[in-house]
């Protein structure tokens, strides 16, 4: 490589890390994912997510105008051939607090989980509740993991095709019990753009397929779907995302979300701006053809 094309790389490089802190930064102030005094726990699996979201964190608690601590905590589910040792010896030349947690969750997974079943239902239960309980023992009132926007579509796809529901992974979450919220400040960043910091990046990263689980052929299917229409139509994912922040309760036909059976009509409101009345004709043209449909509705 020359020395144009090392330039080169530089610039693109601090471009897309501009990027994913501007994005992170967005969420936090969006969703006020991060107040003055928190304790956030970086949950950090060994992924590229993880890793990413702690190395932007890091960097947005130097520049943050509140105060805020960031403790890293690792869980090892005690999965075989696990490398103990890449968590612990990152964070130390990071020289930032952290904490390795074992619970050996594996083996109640192989246990429970009958064979050729899937594992990871029940394996991300017992990691949440994990996690869950060291989050209050050290005294976090965060608890932010790596989800990023992909992961969120993603879900929301997988809840309406395998579970007719529309639901997603929210950017901040307060747990059923209230004893905790978690954040997701990877919210706006696109794994695509994840992959390429990682890579510049380096990081040390674990491969995830320790658990000897089978891919989840659903979520890889809808990961697949995803790319081809992003590829077909950029953008598209963005704009899923994007609809998620901007529903609307009473075109949808959710009972509960909308109440549908009590919709009085209220004559003396006033009309919409394209309703038909008498006013209108005499003081517009109309097209005499939209005149017949709308009274024959
Ligand atoms: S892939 Fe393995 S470690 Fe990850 S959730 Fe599934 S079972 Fe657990």
């Amino acid at each position: 490589m020359n020395q144009t094309d090392d330039r080169k790389e530089i610039l693109e490089f601090n471009k897309l890390q501009k990027k994913l802190r501007r994005n992170v930064g967005n969420a936090i102030k969006d969703y006020n994912m991060i107040e003055e005094g928190d304790v956030v726990m970086a949950c950090i699996s060994g992924g590229k997510d993880s890793f990413a979201m702690l190395d932007i964190l890091l960097n947005l608690q130097k520049a943050a105008p509140i105060k805020f601590e960031v403790i890293a905590v690792n869980l090892d589910q005690k999965q075989p051939g696990f490398p103990e040792h890449i968590l612990p010896e990152y964070f130390e030349t990071l020289g930032i607090p952290y904490y390795i947690v074992d619970k050996d969750t594996y083996s109640v997974v192989r246990e429970k989980v009958p064979e050729g079943k899937t594992t990871c239902g029940l394996c991300s239960r017992l990691r949440r509740g994990t996690l869950y309980s060291f989050a209050e023992k050290i005294g976090a009132t965060k608890l932010a993991l790596g989800h990023h926007m992909d992961d969120i579509v993603e879900t929301m796809f997988l809840n309406m095709f395998h579970g007719s529901r529309l639901k997603a992974m929210p950017p901040k979450l307060r747990s059923d019990d209230g004893r905790n919220v978690v954040i997701r400040p990877l919210t706006y960043c696109r794994e695509k753009d994840l992959i390429k910091y990682a890579e510049h990046k380096n990081f040390p990263i674990i491969p995830c397929n320790l658990c000897g689980s089978q891919e989840n052929l659903q979520r890889q299917n809808i990961k697949a779907m995803l790319i081809e229409w992003d590829k077909k139509t950029p953008g598209r994912v963005d704009s899923i995302f994007k609809s998620l922040q901007n529903v609307s309760p009473s075109q949808l036909a959710d009972t509960n979300l909308f109440d549908f059976e009590n919709l009085p009509i209220d004559r003396e409101a006033d009309r919409d701006e394209y309703q038909f009345s008498e006013a209108t004709v005499s003081s517009t043209n109309i097209d005499e053809s939209l005149f017949i449909d709308v009274t024959n509705i």
